[in-house]
């Protein structure tokens, strides 16, 4: 299998590396994973053609559920050292505060956090700067050459190429879209400073079925206060021509109630703009080879879920197969498909991607049953907004002092209907 691509000048002399584990892309998934593995003194190679991990605009935000597998893969302090955190998020709905979550958030630019992980890598992990040029696996011996000339043989192949397809299609696997162009991931940073802001975070759910918008999220990476705006349309839709042409404009008149804390939305950069699809592989169960992070799957940003299966697919790999599989001789497909088949791993990405299309859904189908959840939903938040303005208003009794609780048949954030009707405290 060969890849015929643009060629980079090489970094070190052609050679012949053996290994235990070659990982092909060091993004957030390869490069967590090589960690990983060299604590535990596995014999490991990281390829990637960028010394620096190129500068795009990815995940700007992740939760404490995330945090926790950081912790778990020994990477805590490190992870810790590179993002902004915080602990209050203000959510409004209907243009109203609706409430006031409590629960660690981390924030951080995807650049420097892929960089800053790469830095971390210990000594025996050195970053092979490369691009493959021939694949070749099978049940025992995997083997890459790079355009070098440099030649890399492992037991195991992972490949962590995120949404870069020539690596993929050199093995023969196949992205089938399971939805096309789901939804736009907007990037922009706001004029005034965090502190003139107030808030450590505020998130702005969209009124209207019309406006096809999920939610609006401000928040703080070091001292630059961050937008991230998640909607539903095409990249070729004239509106986001429109927003980006001015976005201050689009934004006041779509979010007037909290204009004025956000510094009227003037924005101080450029609004960066992907389209993502809800992707998933065919013709992956193979020897040899294990596709992790996006190079599996692609889910929808504004979910949030993208880091948690990256560090799902690291955490099963990394502490339960790779070192069963290195236990005895071979790598065949039926070793491999164990990965594929763990309980955990199918659990994260079938989260993903029901959160996904739920929240498109409850957010623009116009269907009656659709229409209906919207009612149920929505009328749920409105009582909760009135019951919490009466009470600021001093006409609640002080019976129950600080908390009340209402009964709520909703959505949570990630787009998950929480069917149970939750107690959720106002
Ligand atoms: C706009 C946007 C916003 C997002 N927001 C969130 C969010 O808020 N929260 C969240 O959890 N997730 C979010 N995600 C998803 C998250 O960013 C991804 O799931 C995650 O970054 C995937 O990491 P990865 O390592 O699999 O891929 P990547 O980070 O893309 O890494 C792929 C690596 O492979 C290398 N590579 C490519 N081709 C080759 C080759 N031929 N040979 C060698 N190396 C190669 C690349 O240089 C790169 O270093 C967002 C995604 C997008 C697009």
């Amino acid at each position: 299998m060969s890849i015929a691509e643009d060629r980079e000048a090489p970094a070190a002399p052609p050679g012949r590396t053996e290994v235990e584990v070659a990982i092909v892309g060091a993004g957030l998934a390869g490069t967590v994973l090589a960690m990983t593995l060299a604590k535990a003194g596995r014999k490991v190679a990281l390829v990637d053609p960028h010394r620096i991990h190129h500068d795009e605009f990815r995940a700007e935000k992740t939760r404490a559920e995330q945090m926790g597998l950081f912790e778990k893969l020994g990477l805590g302090p490190v992870f810790r050292s590179l993002v902004t955190p915080m602990t209050d998020v203000n959510v409004f709905r209907f243009g109203h505060l609706f409430e006031r979550k409590q629960g660690w958030e981390y924030a951080f630019s995807y650049t420097p956090l892929v960089n800053g992980l790469r830095a971390a890598l210990p000594p025996q992990v050195p970053l092979t700067i490369g691009k493959v040029a021939e694949v070749s696996t099978g049940p025992d011996r995997q083997r890459l050459v790079l355009t070098d000339g440099s030649v890399i043989d492992a037991r195991l192949l992972v490949v962590a190429t995120g949404y870069s397809e020539a690596v993929r299609r050199a093995i023969g696997v196949e992205r089938v879209e399971e939805s096309k162009a789901h939804s736009l991931s907007m990037g922009f940073d706001l004029a005034i400073t965090p502190q003139e802001f107030g808030l450590q975070s505020l998130t702005f759910y969209g009124r209207r079925i019309a406006d096809r918008i999920a939610f609006l999220t401000i928040f703080r990476i070091g001292e630059r206060l961050r937008a991230n705006m998640f909607i539903y349309r095409t990249v070729a839709d004239p509106w986001v021509r429109t927003f980006r042409e001015d976005p201050e404009k689009m934004l006041m008149e779509l979010m007037p109630e909290i204009a004025e804390r956000c510094g009227n939305f003037a924005v101080a950069s450029e609004v960066e703009v992907r389209q993502v699809s809800l992707t998933t592989t065919q013709g992956h169960r193979r020897d040899g080879v294990v596709f992790i992070g996006d190079a599996f799957a692609t889910t929808c940003p504004a979910q949030g879920d993208g880091i948690h299966r990256v560090l799902t697919d690291v955490d099963c790999l990394g502490s339960t197969h790779i070192p069963a599989w290195l236990e005895t001789p071979g790598m065949a497909a039926d070793k491999i498909c164990a990965f594929y088949d763990d309980p955990i791993k199918i659990a994260a990405d079938e989260r993903a991607m029901r959160a996904s299309i739920y929240a498109r859904r409850i957010t623009t189908e116009t269907g009656l049953e659709w229409r209906l959840r919207r009612l149920r939903n929505n009328t749920a938040r409105r009582l909760m907004i009135f019951a919490r303005r009466f009470r600021e208003a001093g006409k609640l009794s002080d019976a129950a002092p600080g908390v009340r609780e209402v009964a709520l048949d909703h959505t949570d954030n990630t787009g998950q209907e929480l069917r149970a009707g939750p107690r959720v405290r106002t």
